[in-house]
């Protein structure tokens, strides 16, 4: 017997985070961990100083480091 969630987004995952501003259950697709919220809030309130340019991620200094 599966006790697993799924995510309330995509309703495909299995839901490993939950939003610190929500509280909504998301996958990890639909969870940012930089910021702690689901891409709901993300959208909603935005990165701030990131503006939204494709996959770019100028900051991203360490996100390849082995
Ligand atoms: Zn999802
Ligand atoms: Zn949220």
């Amino acid at each position: 017997m599966s006790v697993s969630t799924l995510c309330e987004i995509c309703e495909s995952r299995t839901a490993e985070y939950s939003c610190s501003h929500c509280g909504q259950l998301v996958c990890e697709r639909h969870f940012d961990t930089d910021s702690g919220y689901c891409v709901d809030c993300q959208s909603r309130f935005g990165g701030g100083d990131q503006p939204e340019q494709g996959e770019q991620m100028p900051d991203g200094v360490d996100t390849y480091e082995l």
